[in-house]
């Protein structure tokens, strides 16, 4: 016979649920989480309690209840003592932030990266740099929780190593590892898929917030894509999952950075829109270019509109399979997606009338997403908040030690 949870598993479970809210949600009272958490008064209590001596939450009065009686306490994140490092590795662009417990964004760096070529002892140093650069200007009683990354590549989930990154050029790296290293800050480095993590940060922060079965396309030199199920990111049987930029549908079509012909990406990402708009050319290349397109179809550029239009019917297509397969809520277009769906979002609907299931598309909302170009740090962030959510007084014991 199974043994069921102990009192200790309950507790443990109960106070990375109670830091949960807190984290989420922002302030709340302790009657909220009481009827929230359907726990009662004195186990909440017992609960902030504990997170606050670990100085995770801390306690105050409201400032204005309106209410006679005795006022319920509200508790708040420690967001300026408890961080995270979040790190963002795309093709173009290397950002780093540190950010607080609840999600407040306390520091960030960016700098621009050569899509040419991956160079790991590079490319750690820049980021570590950053963050040490950041660690200088905190406070003594800070507490750094965790780290992790969001990589425009396929991660590998057995063992976190970069498996393959067509846009960055990077191949087998073991990126986690390295940077983890370079921190030096004893922990280790979470990584993870950029969309993945952006499918992430819009469903825990974003436009996605309550919808348990969502789609996030984020846009870079590529397409990406993070599936929320149920609630649950569909990482797949080794972490590849969602890969929708290689979704084929133009058999025949463009060559894709995979090896493939006629991905979604190759159909509709960066270079297929620069060269449909004759718009390829030395040093014209990144979100500014594609931006550049969408910008001239709207003041009326001709050729600028044929080829955000020839785009945005590919773009249609894609999300016409992925709403016949998956049934989602939403759909959200992020990175430079954002511009062209709302550049295109006529060819969008168009292909989603002709080959996606009358009921499926329409209930399915499109969105944009509310991140913007913040997402996938923000997903990196709720990545590296993961393993102090999940066990708060033990993450906190292990940095003390
Ligand atoms: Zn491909």
């Amino acid at each position: 016979m199974r043994a069921g949870p102990s009192q200790e598993d309950i507790r443990r479970h109960n106070l990375g649920a109670l830091l949960r809210h807190v984290h989420l949600g922002g302030p709340i009272s302790r009657a909220e989480l009481t009827s929230k958490m359907g726990l009662n008064r004195s186990t909440i209590m017992a609960l902030t309690s504990d997170l606050t001596a670990a100085g995770l939450v801390r306690e105050e009065l409201p400032r204005e209840t309106g209410r006679a009686g005795r006022p319920s306490l509200v508790v708040r994140p420690e967001s300026a003592r408890v961080y995270v490092f979040a790190f963002d590795v795309g093709p173009d662009r290397l950002a780093v932030a540190r950010v607080g417990l609840g999600g407040v964004i306390l520091d960030r760096r960016e700098t621009v990266r050569d899509r040419g070529r991956f160079e790991l002892d590079e490319l750690t140093g820049t980021l570590a740099g950053f963050a040490r650069q950041m660690r200088r200007k905190t406070r003594d009683d800070t507490v750094c929780v965790g780290a992790a990354a969001a990589v425009s590549g396929g991660v590998r989930k057995a063992d976190g190593v970069v498996s393959f990154g067509p846009n960055l050029k990077a191949e087998e790296v073991p990126f986690g590892e390295e940077l983890g290293r370079r921190l030096g800050l004893g922990l280790p480095v979470s990584v993870g898929n950029d969309a993945n993590l952006g499918a992430l940060a819009e469903h825990s922060r974003g436009v996605g917030v309550a919808v348990r079965d969502l789609i996030y396309l984020h846009g870079d030199v590529g397409i990406g894509g993070g599936i929320i199920a149920s609630g649950h990111l569909l990482g797949g049987h080794d972490g590849y999952g969602g890969e929708v930029g290689h979704m084929v549908v133009n058999p025949g079509g463009r060559a894709c950075g995979c090896g493939s012909n006629g991905c979604l990406e190759a159909e509709v990402g960066e270079r297929a829109l620069l060269e449909s708009a004759g718009r390829v050319s030395a040093g014209h290349q990144g979100r500014d270019a594609v931006r550049a397109v969408v910008d001239a179809a709207d003041r009326g550029d001709i050729v600028a509109q044929e080829a955000l239009s020839r785009v945005g019917d590919w773009l249609g297509l894609g999300v016409a399979n992925l709403i016949n397969i998956f049934n989602p809520e939403m759909v959200i277009f992020g990175g430079m997606l954002r511009e062209i769906y709302l550049g295109s979002a006529a060819q969008v609907r168009t292909q989603l009338t002709l080959h996606a299931m009358a009921p499926q598309r329409e209930r399915v909302r499109l969105r944009t997403s509310a991140l913007g170009d913040a997402a996938t740090l923000v997903g990196a962030a709720e990545l590296a908040f993961a393993h102090v959510l999940s066990d708060p007084l033990e993450v906190l014991a292990r940095l003390n030690a």
